[in-house]
C-alpha cells in the first residue's frame, strides 16, 4: 500500500515545530498536524516568553543549552529575526552555587556576584549575606516568535502544516502507522508524537507507556516599571514554607523574566496540581498571591497584578526528556518547565529517529 506520508508529525507546540524544521532539511513527505489553532494557549508553548539559560546546577543541562544556544542563532540568521534577547540570566540563593560548579566545569564564563554588586547593578532587593551567579548568553525568549520561525522554516522547506486537525488514534501495521482523524485517515512510515501533556492518553492504546505526569502551573503577570529588563532571575533562596497561605506545593524555586509588551511574568516552579489536560482550571489564587508577594519584594518598582493564566508542565520524575523510539512510533516528551530553550535540538534528535523508523 503506498503511504501517505514519509513521517507524520502530532502536535504543534515548540517540539513538534522544532521537529517538522529539523525533517525538513532532508527530502521527504513529511506532515506537522496540531489539534488547534497554531499559537493556541491551552498547551505547554503559549505566553510572552521563556527563561533561555545556561544556568544549571547540571553538567548535563548545561551543554545542550549551550548546543541549543548555537542552534538558535543559526535560526535567527536564517530567519532574520531575534527570537532571544541576550540579557544574560541570574540565579539566587544556596543552588546558585552548583550552577557556578556546573558552568565551569563546562568552560562556561560566568560571574559570581555579591548582594551588593546585584544590587548596584539591576533593581533587586538581596539579602546581605546572599550571592548570585550571573551568566551572560543567558536571556529572555520570544516565545511566538520562536514558535513562529521554527513553523515557518518548515513550510519553507516543503512541510506541510495542518492545524485544527486532531489525530483520533493511532493503528500500527507492519509497514505503516495509520493516523485517524475526523474526515479520513493518513497513513505514515513514522510518527513523531510531540503532543505535550495530551501524549500519555494518545500513546497508552498503541503500548507505549510514558513516565509522565501532567501538572497544571499558575503564571503572573505584573506591572514591571524598569523591572522588566532585568535578566531572568531563578531564586532557589525564598520559597513558600510548608503549607503558607493554602499553597499545597511549596515547588522548587520562583522566577521572574520580562513579558515583552505586558510587564514583569512570575512563578513558581512546579507548585501546581497533578492535571488532565482538557480541564479547563482557573489560576491558584494562593499561588497567585504568593508569587505576587515574592515580586515585589525581590524586585524594586513591581505594582499591581495584571493578570494569570495556566499552562501545563508535562513533568518526568527526574526532569529529563523522554525521546524514545518505539517501532514507527517515536515519542518526543520534553518539558518538566523547563524545555522551551532546547526545542531546536530535541527537535533534531527526534527527527533523526524518525528518518531510523521511516527505514
Ligand atoms: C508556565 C510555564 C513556564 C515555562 N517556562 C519555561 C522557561 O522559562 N524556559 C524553558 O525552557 N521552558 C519553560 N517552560 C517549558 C516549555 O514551555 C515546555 O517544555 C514546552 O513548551 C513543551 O512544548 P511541547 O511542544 O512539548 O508541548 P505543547 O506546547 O503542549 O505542544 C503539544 C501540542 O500537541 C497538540 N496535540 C496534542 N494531542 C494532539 C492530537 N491528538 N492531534 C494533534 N495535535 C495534538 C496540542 O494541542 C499541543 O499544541 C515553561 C512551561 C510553562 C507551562
Amino acid at each position: 500500500m503506498p503511504h501517505d506520508v514519509d513521517i507524520a508529525v502530532v502536535g504543534g507546540g515548540i517540539v513538534g515545530a522544532a521537529t517538522a524544521r529539523a525533517l525538513g532539511t532532508h527530502a521527504g513527505d513529511h506532515v506537522l498536524l496540531e489539534q488547534f489553532e497554531l499559537g493556541h494557549a491551552r498547551g505547554s508553548s503559549h505566553g510572552t516568553s521563556r527563561i533561555f539559560r545556561l544556568n544549571y546546577p547540571d553538567e548535563r543541562f548545561v551543554r545542550l543549552a549551550q548546543a541549543a544556544d548555537t542552534a538558535w542563532r543559526e535560526l535567527e540568521d536564517e530567519r532574520g529575526v531575534r527570537v532571544i534577547d541576550r540579557i544574560g540570566a541570574l540565579d539566587l540563593g544556596p543552588e546558585a552555587t552548583e550552577t557556578g560548579r556546573a558552568l565551569a566545569a563546562c568552560g562556561v564564563q560566568h560571574q559570581t556576584m555579591t548582594a551588593t554588586e546585584v544590587m548596584a547593578r539591576w533593581p533587586l532587593r538581596l539579602d546581605a549575606d546572599e550571592s548570585a551567579v550571573f551568566q551572560a548568553d543567558g536571556g529572555l525568549t520570544h516565545a511566538a516568535a520562536a514558535h513562529t520561525a521554527l513553523v515557518d522554516s518548515a513550510r519553507e522547506a516543503g512541510i506541510e502544516v495542518r492545524d485544527r486537525t486532531p489525530v483520533r488514534s493511532l493503528v500500527l501495521g507492519r509497514r505503516s502507522v495509520k493516523l485517524e482523524l475526523d474526515r479520513g485517515t493518513l497513513s505514515a512510515r513514522a510518527v513523531v508524537v510531540a503532543a505535550g501533556a495530551w501524549a500519555s492518553a494518545f500513546l497508552t492504546p498503541v503500548g507505549v507507556e510514558l513516565p509522565v505526569v501532567p501538572t497544571r502551573e499558575t503564571v503572573v503577570y505584573l506591572d514591571a516599571g524598569e523591572a522588566g529588563a532585568v535578566p531572568p532571575v531563578i531564586d532557589y533562596a525564598r520559597l513558600p514554607a510548608q503549607g503558607e497561605g493554602g499553597i499545597s506545593r511549596v515547588g522548587q524555586a520562583a522566577y521572574a523574566l520580562g513579558a515583552p509588551g505586558v510587564g514583569l511574568k512570575a512563578g513558581l516552579h512546579h507548585s501546581g496540581p497533578v492535571s488532565e489536560p482538557d480541564v479547563d482550571d482557573e489560576p491558584d489564587q494562593a499561588i497567585v498571591e504568593w508569587v505576587s508577594r515574592w515580586a515585589r519584594s525581590r524586585y524594586k518598582g513591581v505594582g499591581e497584578m495584571i493578570r494569570a493564566e495556566t499552562c501545563l508542565y508535562t513533568n518526568s520524575a527526574d526532569e529529563t526528556f523522554v525521546l524514545e523510539r518505539h517501532g514507527r512510533i517515536v515519542v518526543g516528551s520534553a518539558c518538566s518547565g523547563h524545555g522551551f530553550k532546547f526545542a531546536p535540538v530535541v527537535g533534531r534528535t527526534l527527527a533523526a529517529l524518525a528518518r531510523e523508523a521511516a527505514g
